[in-house]
């Protein structure tokens, strides 16, 4: 049927829209924007911001279509390879394209905001300013280092920020009217011209073979670049890059952590005088968009940014780089489940670049796609200078008393150290002072009333926090069951840890970093360098310390208890044990001094620590990977994970029980559950899970491009929340 008092329309065209459908939508208009550009429409009672995907090849004359509102871009937002990329990556993980194009954008251009620099403040010196000797400020040490910066060139107000200078130093330099804020409009200025500030060092003969195989590669080729911490993975990087840049070419670093972001800008730009710019959170949107343009534009020569800079577009792409690129964090874990690295691989191939992936302990995924000869392996063995290699001891403690975690061998072996001047850093992979409130009477736990999980005793707040809904409450004086006021933490926290050393070691003050510490704004960085600078020798952490960050004086690290990673339900708890481990012990004597690695454990003779501890994580790795293979796991099956969650346990269940009835019986792939997550209850819904396994992603693809379109009419998928999440890292 057609609506003979329409106005005619010269062209359909198919529009992607953030939406969670599993289509796209047709719109009248007269013009033919660019495929690729932003476009306003009309979305029931609301106006959303799309992406042109070109002309409608077979308009469905089924629904009345409106005409588009605005056309925002003429030409496409993205490069070909860029837009080639998001396509590949809504059909590989498939999720809505209208929403992994929506997620590729900053903020500001989701919204509709035009795709230019608008005139942004910056600080600048003034007349008195330019005049004045650094040395008039020597007692002001933060005005004096701010206005060294600003006598050298002006500074943006997000780069005055990302310099970490102090906000009390900006206002003083105001109030002299030695520094004024300007109205500025940024130039596109994509001559920026090569420059090295500092000399390249003498690199020895396994880095030069690392630099001398990547600087050779004319295609896209990826490089696993693996390295023990301090091996000079970093330097590598460094020579890579410069020729890169000499080239006039962009460079894109992926970080995991924007806590890292700091100190890989500082190593880059005493190294070179390019423009580099971050994306990371503490930018507001604007900033966030003129660093993408600067990027987008070719005005940024490197790139430094989390997870999601993986899809900013560049001009002039040189290189890629990933560091630390077995990090949980490279994966998104909500909404458009991506991997980063894995992305990120396949936009060096799309965009013919080469790729560095590098870690001291690569995912056994990479490692696999090494032995298969996809990827380059490149090693670095030695560390660089003279550092040696740690030394590592195993501590049973099965029967020993513990003092909130210690066993006295360890203790014994802190104070040696501590006595010697030297720093120790002791490792909990858990926070809050206690994980439980246990009645010492009659055995009553402190239980979260919506999740299938004890309360966390957070002892500063005086109040029980369950870490999985966030449910707080007061601390309660007397047990529930029996009334006994006598209630004791069960189980060592950081907290508590910190409490207990106080006692043992009271000349020796604790610096404890975890994420009750360290949730201001700023405050990692003060600890990590107050940590280096050796004003605390004790340090007490959970995995935030075993990242990347250096600490030269230290020569003793323990894990105090890691136990329940051994026998986990988890497949990939063994492989992330044996990278935390050799992350932990990573941190050990650097420089001249040799490390010790203590690992407290009640399973002293199990095969995983014993690879781990003698061999090392590439042997150790070799051996996970063997095992994988074996029970036909990831790298080796190709896994889709369906989840549910609804208030009604039968309701999850019967939701994942319909989408398995929709999957056809094909030889290479199974359907298992549904079945409850690990934690069955969070935040009172009822969680579940379906599992699809297949021989390889071919036939993932195929079988999910089946499913997916049949969903929406699941009467069953009305009554709950689901997801879906390809190549799933987390299981809980
Ligand atoms: P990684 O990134 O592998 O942890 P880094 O690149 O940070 O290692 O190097 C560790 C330390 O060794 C740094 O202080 C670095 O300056 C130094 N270093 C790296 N390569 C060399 C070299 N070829 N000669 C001397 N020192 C080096
Ligand atoms: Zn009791
Ligand atoms: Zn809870």
């Amino acid at each position: 049927m057609t609506v003979s008092s329409a106005p005619t329309y010269r062209y359909v065209i198919q529009v992607a829209l953030p939406v969670p459908l599993y289509r796209n939508f047709e719109y009248d208009s007269n013009e033919l924007p660019a495929v690729g550009a932003r476009v306003r429409v009309p979305f029931g009672q609301r106006q959303l911001i799309g992406i042109c995907l070109g002309e409608s090849p077979q308009p469905d004359s089924r629904f009345a279509r409106k005409p588009i509102h605005e056309v925002l871009d003429q030409q496409s937002v993205w490069p070909p390879a860029l837009w080639r990329l998001l396509y590949w990556a809504a059909d590989y993980y498939q999720h809505p394209l209208g929403d992994v194009l929506h997620h590729a954008l900053p903020v500001l251009a989701r919204q509709g905001e035009a795709l230019s620099y608008q005139a942004t403040e910056r600080y600048e010196v003034t007349d008195a300013g330019a005049a004045l000797a650094l040395t008039e400020l020597a007692r002001a040490p933060q005005q004096q280092r701010l206005l060294a910066a600003l006598q050298q060139r002006p500074l943006l107000a997000r780069d005055v920020r990302a310099g970490e200078y102090s906000v009390s130093a900006v206002n003083a330099l105001q109030q002299k009217q030695l520094i004024c804020k300007q109205r500025h409009i940024p130039q596109q200025q994509s001559d920026w011209a090569f420059g090295l500030d500092a000399e390249p060092l003498q690199l020895n003969p396994e880095q030069a073979l690392a630099v001398a195989a990547i600087a050779a590669s004319r295609k896209a080729q990826a490089y696993l670049l693996e390295g023990v911490t301090g091996s000079g993975k970093t330097e590598v990087y460094l020579q890579v890059m410069a020729e890169v840049l000499r080239a006039g070419k962009q460079v894109l670093v992926l970080v995991p952590e924007i806590g890292l972001t700091p100190q890989t800008l500082r190593r880059f730009q005493q190294r070179f005088s390019v423009p580099v710019v971050m994306l990371h959170s503490a930018l507001t949107d604007r900033e966030r968009l003129d660093a993408w343009l600067d990027a987008q534009q070719g005005s940024a020569a490197i790139i430094i940014g989390t997870r999601s800079a993986v899809f900013t577009p560049c001009q002039q792409l040189g290189l890629i780089i990933i560091d630390e690129e077995h990090d949980g964090s490279l994966k998104q874990q909500d909404g458009f489940r991506y991997h980063a690295r894995d992305v990120a691989v396949l936009r060096a191939h799309e965009e013919k670049v080469p790729i560095i992936l590098g870690s001291a302990t690569p995912s056994l995924e990479t490692i696999n796609n090494a032995q298969q000869k996809r990827y380059a392996h490149l090693r670095l063995t030695q560390r660089a200078g003279h550092a040696k290699p740690a030394k590592h001891v195993i501590i049973d403690v099965k029967g020993l008393p513990l003092k909130a975690g210690l066993s006295a061998p360890l203790i014994s072996m802190m104070r040696e150290q501590l006595q010697a001047g030297q720093q120790v850093l002791l490792f909990l992979n858990r926070r809050g002072f206690a994980p439980a409130l246990m009645c010492h009477e009659c055995g009553w736990l402190a239980h979260c009333a919506r999740c299938d999980a004890y309360f966390t005793v957070h002892q500063q707040a005086q109040e029980l926090q369950c870490h999985h809904c966030g449910s707080q409450q007061r601390m309660p004086r007397q047990c529930h069951d029996c009334g006994s006021t006598q209630l004791v933490g069960r189980g060592t926290g950081t907290e508590q840890l910190e409490q207990v050393l106080e006692e043992v070691f009271p000349e020796f003050p604790v610096l404890r970093i975890d994420r009750d510490t360290t949730r201001r704004k700023g405050s990692l960085q003060q600890h990590l360098s107050d940590a280096r600078a050796n004003k605390y020798q004790l340090l007490v952490g959970t995995q935030m310390l075993a990242k990347g960050h250096h600490f030269p004086e230290v020569t003793l690290v323990a894990l105090l208890d890691v136990d329940g990673a051994l026998y986990s339900a988890d497949f990939r708890a063994a492989e992330r044990l044996g990278q935390l481990y050799t992350q932990v012990a990573g941190r050990a004597g650097r420089a001249s001094k040799q490390g010790t690695v203590v690992l407290q454990t009640h399973h002293p003779e199990h095969e995983l620590v014993q690879d781990l501890v003698n061999n090392g994580y590439g042997h150790f790795a070799v051996t996970a990977l063997h095992e994988r293979r074996l029970t036909q796991l990831p790298p080796f099956s190709q896994l889709a994970l369906f989840r549910t969650e609804a208030l009604q346990a039968q309701a999850a269940s019967d939701a994942l029980q319909a989408i398995a009835q929709l999957f056809p019986s094909v030889d290479g792939a199974m359907v298992l559950g549904p079945m409850p997550a690990v934690m069955e209850r969070r935040a009172g819904k009822y969680r579940y899970q379906l599992l699809l396994q297949c021989r390889d992603r071919a036939l993932r693809t195929q079988l999910l491009r089946h499913i997916l379109p049949r969903l929406e009419g699941l009467a069953e998928l009305r009554r709950v929340r689901w997801s879906l999440d390809v190549d799933p890292q987390d299981f809980s």
